[in-house]
């Protein structure tokens, strides 16, 4: 059976026991004890093993595909087409966002009672991303591209810091003559095939770790939420649905000039893995195979627009971002004018860069988006409940954006998409 279909059984079983679970029994102690003792541990120890090879992978095929890339000009020139295609996504998803946000205005209804009740149950949780989200976005945000020390930058899981890195690596291993250079390259081209090896195992449990992941979240979910806030989550899910399948559609064909319908048949399994991790670092494994094997992405491009994509490039976050500043403003009576909101795409876009690719990464920073338009940060509360559903929503569109930014310069480099016909999955 192919792996896609053994994670999605473990999807559909995980959700149906889940739900089974809270309607039945309800989300008392004895389901939190299984979650907490049993279920969470397995799937936060499945998603560690995914995200322990992250920082290996990025530093071998990023600094190995900088240096395949022969000159620096080359390097120049896809860089600039990358950074154009993340920026322009990213704007072009945030500015649906807040368009559909705008037209249904879901905040202006949301009952009294609810707002309070939601204010109340998740005033801890907002002040904790209270504190994180004041030390994630400050000047150190840009200090820390380029680190003073790469280990440490490596052991803090400073992704922009380890990827500055890689890049000089790889193109210092450019400008160097073969004889020197080629010694490192292999090193670093084995552990990227050894890192590889690792993901492949770590994936044959894929199944039981989606179960228990969705099982934690689905068994202890507040169901209620979803119906105070159901205009809220089939905005924002709805907008992200239309990103996702129609966006991105027109972008493969007038952009990239690749037929949409084989490029989601092809990049399922990505999104599968997105929408259960709820975690772009956790995917990229995942992605760069399914790019290089299933896409045909070359390993250059993909090696270099892939590792930068999980860390920089989140579509589904930035317009989530958008879309939840204004529907707090909504709830609050805050009347955010054309310009307001022309800082919050701005500010969507730019955050969405430090957001780290882990669950949740976003809300620390969503909280001083909300903060710098006047809209009360800790009234994030009122969304926090229902978060990791569209957590997971967003993600997908987050990697699938990396995997169509990867189409469009493999088209702009001029070179053709090769498929392994011969790849497992
Ligand atoms: N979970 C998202 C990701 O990893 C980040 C976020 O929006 O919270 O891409």
């Amino acid at each position: 059976m192919k792996l896609h279909t053994r994670i999605l059984i473990g999807l559909v079983a995980g959700a149906t026991a889940g739900v089974a679970t809270n309607l039945l029994i309800g989300t008392g102690p004895m389901t939190h004890k299984v979650v907490s003792f049993v279920t969470e541990p397995i799937g936060k120890l499945w998603l560690a093993a995914l995200i322990m090879v992250v920082i290996p992978l990025i530093l071998s095929t990023l600094s190995v595909g900088v240096a395949s890339l022969g000159d620096l000009k080359r390097l120049g020139r896809i860089g600039l087409v990358t950074a154009g295609c993340f920026l322009g996504l990213t704007a072009l998803s945030t500015s649906l966002g807040l368009t559909v946000m705008n037209t249904i205005a879901p905040g202006r209804s949301l009952p009294e009672e609810v707002k309070t009740e939601l204010m109340a149950t998740y005033k801890g949780q907002a002040d904790e991303a209270m504190g994180l989200g004041s030390r994630a976005f400050n000047i150190d945000l840009l200090y820390s591209v380029i680190p003073r020390n790469p280990v440490q930058a490596a052991a803090s899981g400073n992704m922009l810091g380890v990827i500055f890195f890689a890049v000089m690596l790889g193109a210092a291993m450019a400008l160097l003559p073969a004889e020197k250079a080629a010694p490192l390259q292999r090193v670093l081209a084995s552990l990227g095939h050894v890192t590889v090896a690792i993901i492949e195992l770590v994936m044959r449990v894929a199944p039981v770790g989606v179960f228990c992941l969705i099982f934690s979240v689905t068994a202890r979910f507040g169901l209620h939420l979803l119906v105070s806030l159901s205009a809220f989550v089939v905005t924002v899910v709805g907008s992200l649905a239309f990103f996702q399948f129609v966006g991105y559609t027109l972008v493969l064909w007038l952009v990239a000039r690749h037929p949409p319908l084989d490029f989601f048949r092809k990049a399922r399994l990505v999104m599968i893995t997105a929408f259960t991790t709820s975690s772009s670092n956790a995917t990229l494994p995942t992605t760069m195979r399914v790019a290089e094997q299933k896409v045909g992405i070359p390993r250059e491009i993909s090696a270099f627009v892939l590792p930068l994509g999980a860390t920089m490039n989140m579509n589904g976050t930035a317009l989530f971002e958008g879309a939840t500043v204004l529907f707090l403003a909504q709830v609050f009576g805050v009347n955010l004018g054309l310009g307001q909101q022309a800082v919050v795409v701005l500010m969507s876009v730019v955050t969405a860069i430090g957001v780290a690719g882990i669950p949740g990464g976003s809300i620390p920073l969503l909280m001083m988006v909300l903060a710098m338009v006047g809209v009360p940060a800790e009234g994030i509360a009122i969304v926090l409940g229902v978060d990791r559903l569209l957590d997971m929503c967003r993600t997908v569109l987050n990697v699938t954006g990396d995997l169509v930014t990867a189409t469009i310069v493999t088209r702009a480099e001029r070179m053709t998409l090769q498929p392994d016909p011969l790849a497992q999955e």
